[in-house]
């Protein structure tokens, strides 16, 4: 693989995303991450430049399941601070919050422990892909109704023609990279 050393973060990312077609279903054009995952020196670069922008400044980090998980893990282990996960409804094992939203196509409903917060704790949110935001934009009020405070939403990458930043409001979102 071509070295990484020395590229601005969104061309490391541009160069490590790869496109799969009709995946999971006909139409869609897929954000693979797994080559950025397994290219170390490209991983390391997207979790510095995410925990470098939020430094002293977010109490614990929220990952949205399934890829979000693994950034978020990886950016809350280098700031030091906890992760929370937001999961799928059904998987978590204690007491939790839940919201639905709607999909492209239907209903999706994400929990997360009732307990995962502190009163004003302030959260970073992470995921791989915003695409319609609807995913993102649920996350947020559910940390939100938990009584903690969303400071900003960080993605890998924004599908911009898709419109999912306006689903967050006046939150903070940053992309690497945005297509
Ligand atoms: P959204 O439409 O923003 O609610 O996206 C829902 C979830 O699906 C996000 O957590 C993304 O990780 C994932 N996702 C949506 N569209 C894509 C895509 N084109 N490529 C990769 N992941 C996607």
């Amino acid at each position: 693989m071509t070295p990484m050393a020395g590229l601005p973060v969104e061309q490391v990312v541009a160069a490590r995303l790869r496109d799969v077609p009709d995946f999971p279903k006909p139409g869609v054009l897929f954000k693979d991450i797994t080559p950025l995952l397994g290219d170390g020196e490209a991983f390391g670069a997207v979790v510095r430049d995410v925990a470098r922008r939020h430094t002293g400044s977010v109490d614990i980090v929220v990952g949205i399941e399934a890829r979000g998980f693994i950034l978020a893990a990886a950016v809350a282990f280098d700031l030091g601070i906890g992760m929370v996960p937001v999961r799928k409804s059904g998987k978590l094992p204690g007491q939790t919050l839940s919201r639905s939203y709607t999909l492209e196509y239907g209903m999706a409903e994400i929990e997360v422990h009732a307990d995962s917060f502190q009163s004003g704790q302030r959260v970073l949110v992470v995921d791989d892909v915003l695409a319609t935001g609807g995913t993102a934009a649920a996350t947020c009020e559910l940390v939100e109704s938990a009584g903690a405070l969303v400071v900003g939403v960080e993605v890998v990458l924004e599908l911009g023609f898709l419109g999912g930043r306006s689903r967050l409001g006046a939150r903070r979102l940053h992309a690497i990279l945005t297509l």
